[in-house]
């Protein structure tokens, strides 16, 4: 990116969780090129990026203390961790329910608790949901984290909303990262032939919104959560009829 262009994160200090890979390595390279100071983490410390356990009230705790000692104020948060469990309904136990659920839910929630305090007016936070939080996705933990996630994002921008902190939803399509490439062929092929896009998206694809979401060009921009997904969730399950017709030369 050319000096030339104003970096837009200038002086923010941003929280990235699960920056190891995937999504969040993306994002936290992304930020940093905005300008903002980025603390990229993960639950287990990698290059370049801290130990935080999502689930950890400890970990958290800690890293807020470590931030509030070195910079006084946070004025970032992309709640990007999150892990999958594809069981289906009749197979799913409880106890997978709430591993997935401590990682998807409950750490954004103790993200939240912790360094909203830390946040001045103007600051926001980016939640990543799933296109699984807007359909009936069958990995029935992931789907009800997410679904969850959506609620706790709303509860949070209007929480916190009157601080003047903007919280916010992405809503992942499929993005071809290590989590994807842990299904069966089968899954990247149909998410393929219900995408209108006709194909996978890629890290570099999320990052934009995550920047804009955190940056004052959204500044009015609250409680909303959007897709990312090549139009998947946007026909409504009907993609399947229109190619079916289509192939039959039929309207
Ligand atoms: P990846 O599995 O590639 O990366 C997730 C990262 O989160 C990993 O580094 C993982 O570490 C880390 N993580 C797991 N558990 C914890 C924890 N308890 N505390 C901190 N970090 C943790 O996933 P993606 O990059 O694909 O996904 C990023 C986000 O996007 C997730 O919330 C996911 O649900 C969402 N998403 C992804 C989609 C996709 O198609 N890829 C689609 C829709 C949503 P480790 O490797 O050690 O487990």
């Amino acid at each position: 990116m050319s000096d030339l262009h104003p970096k837009r994160l200038l002086g923010k200090v941003v929280v990235v969780t699960g920056a190891a890979r995937g999504q969040g390595a993306a994002e936290a390279e992304a930020l940093t090129r905005e300008g903002a100071r980025v603390i990229a983490t993960d639950v287990e410390a990698a290059d370049g990026c801290r130990r935080l356990d999502v689930t950890s009230d400890k970990d958290w705790a800690a890293l807020a203390a470590e931030l509030k000692e070195a910079y006084g104020q946070v004025h970032g948060l992309v709640n990007n961790a999150g892990i999958t469990w594809r069981a289906r309904l009749g197979d799913v136990r409880p106890e997978d329910l709430d591993r997935v659920h401590a990682v998807n839910v409950t750490g954004p929630l103790l993200g939240i608790q912790h360094l909203a305090p830390l946040m001045p007016p103007g600051s926001a936070i980016v939640n990543i949901g799933s296109s699984a939080a807007l359909t009936a996705h069958y990995p029935v933990a992931y789907t009800t984290s997410k679904w969850a996630l959506r609620g706790l994002s709303k509860t949070a921008a209007l929480e916190l909303g009157p601080r003047g902190i903007r919280v916010n939803t992405v809503h992942p399509g499929y993005i071809d990262t290590e989590m994807t490439a842990s299904a069966a062929p089968a899954f990247r092929e149909a998410n393929i032939r219900e995408t209108p896009l006709g194909r996978t998206g890629i890290v570099d694809e999320i990052t934009p919104l995550v920047v804009f979401l955190l940056s004052d060009d959204s500044s009015f921009i609250t409680g909303t959560e959007i897709p990312v997904d090549g139009g998947l969730t946007a026909h409504g399950g009907v993609k399947s009829i229109s190619d079916a017709l289509l192939t039959e030369g039929g309207r």
